[in-house]
């Protein structure tokens, strides 16, 4: 007789601290394997590169550390679920496996659809768990805000985890990394530290910086990489967040990041219920927007070659480090969809493989709003030297990424292609041939686009999908799998 055995999958939920389903099941009378899959359907997937598998790695490797005491491990295969599933059942009886529900791509959730059916078919219970205040099935967003502060007031889960709880199959192999001095480190006990330092100290500045591309690099929390793949629960950061708020720190810095915490889940929920957005325009009224493709625009933009500063250093900076503020993400993006005039589409995926946190709910998300393409938002288009001037006054930001530029002082700095023969020479500097002339004229380019969008947020087809939207009676796409 095969040996019963329950299954606990790791996904997006890389901790042992609040993780509610990993506890379900240590509390269960059968074994736990402990499991993770490197997928190749997702290795192969474009959102994902070598920077989002080596974090993984890294947490995993941190939270063996840790398990090790209670003498298991997550046992990792570079095969899909279901087939690992399927191999464990030739030896032993899988009775339930336990998992966090993923608000994820189109191709996880398909996957989990027919991981759904198969353990229909082979008497497996698979129970999942909501994530992060997340929750699968709601009929609208009504309700959500007292759905989502009631599961961020109950209580911390701690792991309770034994030496005898658990089955292992094979030995525990330290994946191997590539150590970086400039990505941010997986696992939990980093974030932890980010987490620390930023409730200690750091978060002292942190209203007055967050637009700031280099400031907010320290005063900002840096927590999103640990939020993505779950190293830390939001739950636990925003209990923590607010302990330190009644022993006297900053209510007002930190109520703006608890406040962030609550967009984290709003923007996954979102996801969860629209989740089309992958593949459209949230606002279906904007479909006929006409943007055609320039691959040389597009090219330059990726590169850091627009001729921008500013967005030059931002782009290059984060291809470099997987982090940049959320205003230098917005400018990106509004350069991008507006001054050159190209498809959301054609830039969601580069940013999404270079941002260490990509977490494809708020991705996809922010990225459409940040393009105009809601009907319901306000329509922002950046202009790069006037952010370049207010949020990096004194060139630091650019000087750092752009060497093209170091020796060149500001105010000059922030208009490179402005400057007279006597200040190139003056400073070495050649327009155009050491770094490039703009590619666009921001001024010709922002009337044009301000044009284009504010005519078709007039028109009658965008306005009335606003209003659905507004009304948050939005049909759920992603029906609870026992509905
Ligand atoms: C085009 C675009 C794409 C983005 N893609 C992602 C992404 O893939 N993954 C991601 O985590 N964030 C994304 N963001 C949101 C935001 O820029 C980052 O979460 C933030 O900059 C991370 O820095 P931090 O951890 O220091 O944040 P803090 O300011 O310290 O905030 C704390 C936490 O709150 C959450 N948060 C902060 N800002 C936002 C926001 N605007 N919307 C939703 N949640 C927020 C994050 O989990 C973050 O770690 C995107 C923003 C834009 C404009």
């Amino acid at each position: 007789m095969k040996e019963p055995i329950n299954i606990f999958w790791f996904k997006r939920d890389l901790r042992l601290l609040d993780n509610e389903p990993l506890n379900n099941a240590v509390s269960q009378k059968e074994k736990l394997l402990l499991i993770y899959c490197f997928e190749p359907s997702l290795k192969k997937n474009k959102h994902y590169t070598s920077k989002h598998w080596n974090f993984i790695k890294e947490s995993i490797n941190d939270l063996n550390i840790y398990l090790k005491n209670i003498d298991t491990h997550i046992h990792t295969y570079n095969k899909e679920f279901t087939d690992v599933l399927k191999e464990i059942q030739d030896k032993f009886l899988v009775k339930k496996i336990f998992s966090h529900n993923e608000t994820g791509l189109n191709i996880t959730f398909e996957r989990d659809i027919l991981l759904k059916e198969y353990c229909k078919e082979n008497s497996i219970q698979w129970e999942e768990e909501i994530n992060n205040g997340v929750f699968r099935g709601l009929k609208n967003r009504k309700n959500w805000i007292k759905k989502w502060r009631d599961h961020m007031n109950s209580p911390v889960v701690l792991f309770k985890g034994e030496k005898n709880d658990f089955i292992n199959i094979k030995k525990n192999q330290n994946l191997k990394v590539k150590n970086s001095k400039i990505l941010q480190k997986g696992g939990s006990s980093s974030g932890i530290k980010y987490l620390d330092s930023f409730l200690d100290t750091r978060h002292t500045k942190y209203q007055n910086n967050i637009s700031k591309p280099e400031a907010s690099r320290t005063s900002c929390s840096r927590l999103s990489p640990y939020m993505s793949w779950g190293n830390i629960s939001t739950r636990y950061a925003w209990q923590r967040a607010k302990e330190q708020i009644q022993n006297g720190k900053s209510k007002f810095q930190l109520n703006g990041f608890t406040s962030r915490l609550r967009w984290q889940a709003h923007f996954i929920q979102k996801f969860e219920m629209e989740c089309q957005m992958e593949f459209r325009s949230v606002n279906k009224g904007y479909q006929n927007l006409v943007k055609p493709i320039n691959k040389k625009f597009i090219s330059a933009w990726q590169k850091g070659k627009t001729g921008y500063p500013l967005v030059d250093a931002s782009m290059r900076c984060v291809v470099e480090t997987g982090y940049l503020n959320f205003r230098m993400r917005a400018l990106l993006v509004s350069f991008l969809t507006h001054h050159l005039w190209q498809p959301w589409q054609s830039g969601v995926i580069h940013l999404a493989r270079n941002f260490l946190d990509f977490e494809p709910g708020i991705h996809y998300s922010q990225f459409q709003m940040q393009a105009g393409e809601t009907g319901i938002n306000m329509i922002r288009i950046y202009n790069p030297t006037k952010n370049a001037k207010e949020h990096d006054k004194d060139g630091i930001f650019i000087k750092k990424w752009i060497p093209e530029l170091k020796k060149i002082p500001t105010p000059l700095l922030f208009e490179p292609w402005k400057m007279s023969l006597i200040d190139q020479e003056t400073y070495d500097y050649k327009i155009g041939k050491d770094y490039p002339n703009p590619i666009v004229d921001i001024s010709e380019t922002y009337k044009y686009a301000a044009s284009k969008l504010w005519r078709i947020k007039s028109n009658p087809k965008v306005k009335e999908e606003s209003s659905r939207i507004l009304q948050k009676h939005t049909n759920t796409n992603r029906k609870a799998f026992d509905d």
